[in-house]
């Protein structure tokens, strides 16, 4: 097996801001894994944040490039066991590029998708919600008005004018809404918002109190009117079970949790507890968004809008339309690059821009 790298930029549709600073482009970091003239690949957008510059990532996955090109591409559970030993948690960025590149090029090699492998069926799945961004209310409601025809909007929140925001916006959709507060409410703005958000049509809150305020998320669940579902608050494989009893659900991120095989892990966790479970996507293109999309026969919720945030896509996979999800016919995740595969000695992480998270 060859391992490849290289950072791609994404040009944005719209400038993205949040409080650390603003962008219009998204550097992502692509990995390639081939073995018998198949390619699979991985991505994880770059975020200093995290700690996961293109850089960190190179060099992490130089750290194990021995352990990965000797391994077995048809066991890739021993060896992300492995490589997820070797990094120790300290770049689940960089495992979770690699974990999607090695289980594409795993189903590429058995020619099956991914979700026919793991025995799920594509009958009755979610639609994926559209995300609009904070803004000012006017602002939120051009944004909607730009996508029309999604199923669901999910609405970023954590300002003054919450109510406002979706009173108004909810006089331009009939479509329902989800709202994420990115940990910016208290216990008692969330009890109190809750019923009036039930009313307009809000049918959860995502991450409403800060990741640490346990008790908090406690009390929140006992008293709130609609379901909430961690993010923030459940962020890896060991987070799940400090959920339980304190959320409705979960939201997992394929690129934090360190890839698909601690996120399959994650989802029977959650299940077995009750608990709902959503997917949600980077600002990423459609190599990330390809993997995703071979989750949703065992999601309750997806976020998988990132493709359509990009003005120029590096990848044919998944393709989101309207909330559905248009499967490709290829194998693994049935992604491809569109200027077709990498040098298999490709090690290319320059980018022309400074990273800032641009999560949906
Ligand atoms: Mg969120």
């Amino acid at each position: 097996m060859q391992l490849a790298y290289r950072v791609f930029d994404l040009p944005l549709k719209h400038v993205f801001r949040i409080s650390r600073g603003a962008t219009s482009v998204q550097p992502t970091f692509i990995v390639q894994l081939s073995h018998d003239d198949q390619h699979g690949y991985g991505e994880a957008t770059t975020n200093r944040y995290y700690n996961a510059t293109a850089a960190a990532m190179a060099a992490a996955l130089e750290s194990v490039r021995h352990l990965v090109e000797s391994a077995d591409p048809l066991q890739p559970d021993a060896l992300l066991d492995r490589v997820s030993s070797a990094l120790g948690g300290d770049n689940q960025f960089a495992l979770a590029a690699l974990d999607l590149a090695l289980h594409d090029l795993h189903g590429k090699l058995k020619g099956e998708p991914l979700h026919r492998l793991w025995g799920w069926e594509l009958a009755d799945v979610p639609a994926s919600n559209y995300t609009i961004g904070i803004d000012t209310i006017e602002s939120m409601v051009a944004k909607l008005n730009q996508m029309p025809g999604w199923p669901v909007y999910k609405i970023k929140l954590g300002t003054p004018d919450d109510l406002a925001i979706v009173r108004e916006l909810r006089e331009h959709t009939s479509a329902a809404f989800r709202v994420d507060a990115n940990c910016g409410w208290t216990v008692e703005q969330t009890i109190r918002y809750a019923p009036q958000m039930a009313e307009l049509g809000v049918e959860f809150i995502e991450q409403p109190l800060p990741a640490a305020d346990r008790d908090g998320a406690a009390e929140v669940r006992h008293g709130s009117a609609l379901p909430i579902i961690a993010d923030e608050s459940c962020v890896v494989e060991d987070d799940v079970q400090h959920c339980i009893g304190r959320f409705d659900g979960i939201n997992i991120k394929l690129t934090k949790c360190g890839g698909m095989a601690p996120a399959r892990r994650m989802i029977d966790h959650a299940k077995s507890a009750g608990m709902k479970v959503m997917m949600g996507c980077m600002t990423e293109s459609s190599v990330g968004i390809s993997a995703i999309a071979q989750f949703l026969p065992a999601l309750d919720y997806v976020d998988m809008d990132g493709a359509a945030l990009i003005a120029t896509d590096i990848a044919d996979g998944a393709k989101v339309i309207q909330g559905r999800c248009q499967f490709p016919s290829g194998n693994g995740t049935g992604v491809s690059l569109h200027d077709g595969p990498l040098a298999t000695d490709c090690r290319q992480i320059e980018s022309t821009v400074d990273e800032i998270e641009t999560q949906t």
